[in-house]
């Protein structure tokens, strides 16, 4: 099974990925943990160029053409040769980050499903968690978590994190047979909760 986990920043997605690959593993399950941007040597170094030089290095369609290559190469090298032998696969972030960060430059939803088509034949998750904090919680979170930057990217403002935020939620709701909300205040422990019961149809 392949499980995504997305979110803002903050929402504690890196947290629960390895919650949930523990909790999964201790079921017998094979788990590979891994991560957007990057999960693979090219991507990893993809990556770098994404997060140096600042958020006016890359122009929006650059930036996005460079995740979907970075999700190409994942995709190829860690995620399917995974899936192939039999492990579970949990990614923090996929292709909903892309279309909910990448969705806010000039490019359509549907340009951006069109790179993934091109990049990655189209491949989606069997579900995608959506972690959903109330816009203070995940602030305080990722700032102990990075000091004073709680973008990674920098320079984008509040606004544009709403409205990431806002793309996430209408997935959930467009897309609710793969995506599900799942409210991620709380104690680490009750969030992991909600998570193995959002994901308990697919266990074995
Ligand atoms: O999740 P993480 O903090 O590692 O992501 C690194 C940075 O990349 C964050 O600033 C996140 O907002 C950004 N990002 C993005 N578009 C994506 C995936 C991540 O802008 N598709």
């Amino acid at each position: 099974r392949f499980i995504t986990l997305e979110g803002g920043e903050g929402a504690g997605k890196s947290t629960q990925l390895r919650a949930l690959a523990q909790a999964l593993r201790q079921r017998g399950i094979e788990v590979v943990e891994t991560r957007e941007p990057g999960g693979s040597d090219g991507a990893e170094a993809i990556r770098t160029l994404l997060l140096t030089g600042g958020a006016d290095r890359w122009s929006p369609r650059a930036e996005a053409l460079l995740f979907a290559a970075a999700r190409a190469d994942h995709v190829e090298k860690t995620i399917r040769p995974a899936l192939v032998r039999g492990a579970w696969v949990l990614s923090d972030r996929f292709l909903d980050s892309s279309r909910a960060y990448q969705g806010q430059g000039d490019l359509t939803d549907a340009d951006i499903v069109t790179l993934h088509r091109i990049g990655s034949g189209g491949f989606l998750p069997d579900r995608t968690l959506l972690l959903t904090l109330p816009e203070d919680q995940a602030a305080s979170r990722a700032q102990a978590r990075d000091g004073d930057a709680t973008d990674r990217i920098g320079g984008r403002s509040s606004d544009f994190h709403r409205a990431v935020s806002e793309a996430f939620v209408s997935f959930a709701e467009t897309e609710r047979a793969r995506v599900r909300a799942v409210d991620a205040s709380g104690q680490v422990e009750d969030v992991t909760a909600r998570l193995l019961a959002a994901i308990a149809d697919l266990l074995p």
